[in-house]
């Protein structure tokens, strides 16, 4: 491990040799730990006993999700929770449901989740969980089935006060409804605050569904302001067409760029004229089609490319928004080649960790997932503030207030990473700046 510290790399020895084959979640401990080294010996909360602390979870639940698919036929899967910390708040992230979950992966995002909660400045701990179901293919009388399975064994362990989940990868509001119908039967309490992501008639808020990647989309900016740049006129590329992508890519259009590429997992497609949003929710939402489909209605402007990169599509600002260590050294060097000056991560740990130092090394702005994508989490703070008080705010009133978390999350990075000797460097800074913040909390709340 690259740290001057041996004390550091004496923790993360002990995280690989006590979480064999988890080779997500030692990458995300190795990637925040490499920071730390400047941070060690020059700040009181940065002991190496809260570090050591910190990469154990407080608590790990693993179960089985026994459910009857719709011939009858038991199926079985399996279901997890890290509660990661909570010194900040109640436990709080996302539920995943995808084959490839298992702990590492939702350790991984777990530990991820602590800091970039962390970032926000809002009272919440970090967590995450899912399953290894795979809702393709599924009907929603099977999606219901699993996940009232998966929720009389998690209710348990959830509470307003006590933990938090709410969507990632395979789960939204479908999913979450289906989850909080569950809760809410067994505990007979209709306690809105327990889940994020919720539908507007039923304890939701207004923009959580666009807010991770309308967050992103802020934190670019903020970005290129540094360098007296803005939005208006750049080229840029998402990777992935779900949630996330689909709203990066309507603010990028709103603050007048031009998305020409985004994916799917059997390709990409590149559309000169920009994405064309509506076309692109019509294909993916309602007919559940795939990015072949979309090149294929919009006729001439579009190519849908089958195998190759799309990091080899010429752009200014580049936004990872599928999954983990999708963004690799051969495409950052793509990109890179291309004179790409930004890139941002909207999904989890997309980017490689040679893939970043390639980047940083280009002189490329590079945002990590836990600053650049902390809008969802922070505008799920936000639902919890409207459960709490039975209110409900208008769009543009929490939108105004993610633009705002954004800036300041953005601001916290460039201002610590510059504190500690690395100047405009993202991932030191939010690294340092989110640690810091739990650390500090976990001194003052003692050995617990
Ligand atoms: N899954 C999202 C994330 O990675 C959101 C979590 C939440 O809203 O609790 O941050």
């Amino acid at each position: 491990m690259a740290t001057s510290d041996g004390r550091l790399t004496a923790v993360y020895d002990e995280v690989v040799a006590r979480n064999p084959g988890e080779d997500e979640f030692h990458q995300a401990v190795r990637e925040v730990l490499e920071d730390l080294g400047p941070v060690v010996g020059r700040h009181a909360a940065a002991d190496v006993e809260v570090i050591r602390r910190l990469c154990e979870p407080e608590r790990q639940v693993l179960f089985r999700v026994p459910w009857a698919d719709d011939e009858g036929r038991p199926q079985l899967n399996r279901g997890f929770r890290v509660e990661f910390n909570s010194a900040l708040g109640p436990y709080k992230g996302g539920l995943r449901f995808h084959p490839s979950v298992y702990l590492g992966i939702v350790k991984f995002l777990g530990f991820e989740q602590i800091f970039k909660n962390s970032l926000t400045g809002l009272p919440i701990g970090g967590a995450k969980g899912g399953s290894d179901f795979d809702p393709k293919g599924r009907s929603d009388a099977e999606v219901m089935r699993f996940c009232q399975s998966f929720m009389t064994e998690l209710y348990r362990h959830l509470g307003e006060h006590t933990d938090v989940p709410a969507g990632d990868t395979g789960v939204g509001q479908r999913e979450i409804g289906y989850l909080f119908g569950q809760y809410k039967r067994i505990t007979n309490r209709y306690e809105a605050g327990v889940l994020t992501g919720k539908g507007l008639d039923w304890g939701g808020s207004r923009v959580r569904t666009e807010a991770t990647g309308y967050g992103l989309v802020f934190f670019v900016e903020e970005v290129l302001r540094a360098s007296s740049g803005s939005l208006d006129g750049t080229k840029v590329v998402v990777s992935g067409s779900g949630n996330v992508a689909v709203h990066a890519i309507e603010k990028v259009h709103q603050l007048g760029g031009r998305v020409i590429a985004c994916s799917d997992s059997a390709g990409y497609v590149v559309d000169e004229d920009g994405i064309d949003l509506d076309l692109l929710r019509e294909i993916k939402e309602q007919r559940r089609g795939r990015m072949s489909d979309y090149a294929e209605a919009r006729g001439r402007s579009a190519q849908h490319v089958g195998d190759g990169s799309i990091w080899s599509v010429p752009c200014d600002v580049a936004l990872p928004c599928a999954t983990q260590n999708e963004l690799d050294e051969a495409g950052a060097k793509q990109l890179v080649e291309n004179g790409c000056r930004v890139v941002a991560e909207g999904a989890n740990m997309p980017t490689t960790p040679d893939a970043i130092r390639l980047l940083r090394d280009a002189g490329v702005s590079f945002a990590p997932g836990k600053a650049a994508n902390a809008g969802g989490v922070a505008t799920s703070a936000l639902e919890m503030q409207q459960n709490a008080t039975r209110d409900t705010w208008t769009f543009e009133h929490t939108e105004q207030r993610l633009a705002e978390i954004m800036h300041s999350v953005h601001d916290r990075c460039l201002e610590t990473a510059e504190e500690y000797g690395r100047p405009g460097d993202y991932v030191a800074g939010a690294n340092i700046a989110g640690f810091l913040r739990v650390a500090e909390a976990m001194l003052a709340l003692g050995l617990v």
